[in-house]
């Protein structure tokens, strides 16, 4: 079997953001391949965490990825201020006489986001609308190096390293079968602290918002980074009860077109034409702009306009994914075109820091320190979804009262497909199988 046939057979995807299928993504050539170890969500620590512990196996499967890709040059770009990590990958990079580069970036959010990320390590803009491949570069997040590692050892995705914190006993580092119930996470952090709180699962600006109740009906996924629990009340919450038409009627009334928005937006400033406040004012009309709407598209949803910049407390992030979504049903995209912008003459000026975010977010007394050891969950049940990323849903071929061992392969897609095999995550028996699979491990007979 091919590096590519590996991964694919291992079921990888990226560990972090949409999950993109990594067989589909290194299929091909690129001039760089680029490593994302910045982790710049708030508070998060599974990519330190993986770095701090893996660092030989990252250095050594980046130079076996890069390979496929003929990259002539592999850069991993890790934040110069956590030193801890940065000398983990120099002592891997010298022991393994690797020609890995380090790129050391300022603390600033959101260094992770892809195309932030290719400029900063390379300074190549990729047009509006387009993707690293179309300047040359891969990028590839730490955990998913991992995974390949894994893979590359003929060992399935079965588990997840997942960073717990907030309002929980113990914030940790957990490693989790795919399927645990977010509930049992909590319960292995020690449980919660207070009555009333919501969980976010990501990151505090880019994560899913879901209710207290939904704690048992959500899962660890592949793509899982976090598990972050906070007050009920929490500021990070207020808009998300509002409708989309109530957030629309909201913006007509109180924008003030201050276009702050705008000017500390991570996209505009690398020249891409995405003007969060010229969309609020199109909303605001009778007769809507679709041109100026259809610069949503460019947007990432970093939740920089909306959760540090608008002093209204307004939600253009919000609004751009509601017309991105729209967009997308009708078919619409954006032509990826160079961008006929420069990079802000200001950029450098705007970054938002990230320890000022984290002020802003109201998070200070969350920035716990983790342990250094990492909690094994030993799941006794867990519930599979055969959708856990972009692109198609992988077919179960397993069916209720089979015996499945784990890391053995329950639902499948076609290596052609922009999609990933699945694994059993826990020996034990098929209970149901639906839009995701449930296993219940096999309780052990006892003999006298
Ligand atoms: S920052 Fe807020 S008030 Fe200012 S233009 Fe943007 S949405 Fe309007
Ligand atoms: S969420 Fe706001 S700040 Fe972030 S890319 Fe979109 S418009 Fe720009």
């Amino acid at each position: 079997m091919n590096i590519l046939e590996k991964i694919f057979q291992a079921g990888v995807v990226g560990a972090g953001g949409a999950g993109f299928p990594t067989h589909i993504k290194f299929n091909g050539a690129a001039e760089y391949l680029l490593v994302n170890g910045v982790e710049c969500e708030p508070l998060l620590e599974t990519d330190k965490f993986l770095i701090r512990h893996k660092s030989h196996e990252i250095i050594k499967t980046v130079e076996i990825l890069a390979q496929q890709l003929q990259a002539k040059k592999i850069v991993v770009g890790i934040k110069k201020k956590n030193t801890r990590e940065v000398k983990a990958l120099e002592q891997a990079i010298e022991a393994l006489n690797s020609r890995v580069v380090l790129h050391l970036t300022e603390n600033f959010y959101p260094a992770g986001d892809e195309q932030i990320l290719v400029y900063e390590l390379t300074n190549r803009q990729i047009p509006p609308g387009g993707i690293p491949k179309d300047v040359g570069v891969v990028v590839c997040n730490v955990g998913t190096v991992v995974n390949v590692y894994e893979a590359l050892n003929e060992k399935s995705v079965t588990d997840k390293f997942v960073t717990i914190l907030g309002e929980v006993k113990n914030s940790t580092i957990l490693y989790a079968p795919i399927g645990t119930s977010i509930g049992e996470c909590v319960e292995m952090a020690g449980g919660a602290t207070i009555e009333d709180y919501n969980i976010i699962l990501g990151g505090p600006m880019m994560g899913r918002i879901i209710e207290k109740d939904q704690l048992n009906k959500e899962v660890v996924t592949k793509t899982t980074g976090a598990v972050i629990l906070l007050p009920q009340n929490h500021s990070i919450f207020k808009n998300k009860q509002l409708s989309l038409t109530q957030m629309i009627n909201r913006s007509r009334s109180a924008c003030i077109q201050c276009s702050l928005c705008t000017d500390v937006c991570p996209r505009n400033l690398i020249g891409h034409p995405l003007r969060p406040h010229r969309i609020m004012r199109t909303l605001s009309t009778d007769r809507q702009q679709y041109e100026v709407l259809t610069e949503a598209l460019l947007c990432c949803e970093c939740g920089v306009c909306e959760l540090y910049a608008c002093p209204m407390g307004l939600s253009p992030r919000t609004i751009n994914g509601e017309i991105k979504n729209l967009l997308r049903k009708e078919g619409v995209k954006y032509l990826s075109i160079p961008s006929q912008n420069k990079v802000h003459e200001m950029r450098e000026y705007r970054k938002v820091p990230a320890e000022r975010l984290i002020a802003r977010l109201d998070l200070s007394q969350y920035s716990a320190t983790i342990k250094e050891d990492y909690i094994c969950v030993e799941a006794k049940s867990v519930k599979i979804p055969l959708k856990q990323h972009i692109g198609k849903t992988a077919a179960s071929i397993v069916k209720a009262g089979d015996v499945v061992e784990k890391g053995q392969l329950i639902a499948k897609v076609r290596e052609e497909d922009l999609g990933a095999n699945i694994h059993a995550s826990i020996q034990g028996v098929i209970k149901e199988v639906s839009d995701c699979i449930w296993i219940a491990a096999e309780e052990k007979v006892v003999t006298q």
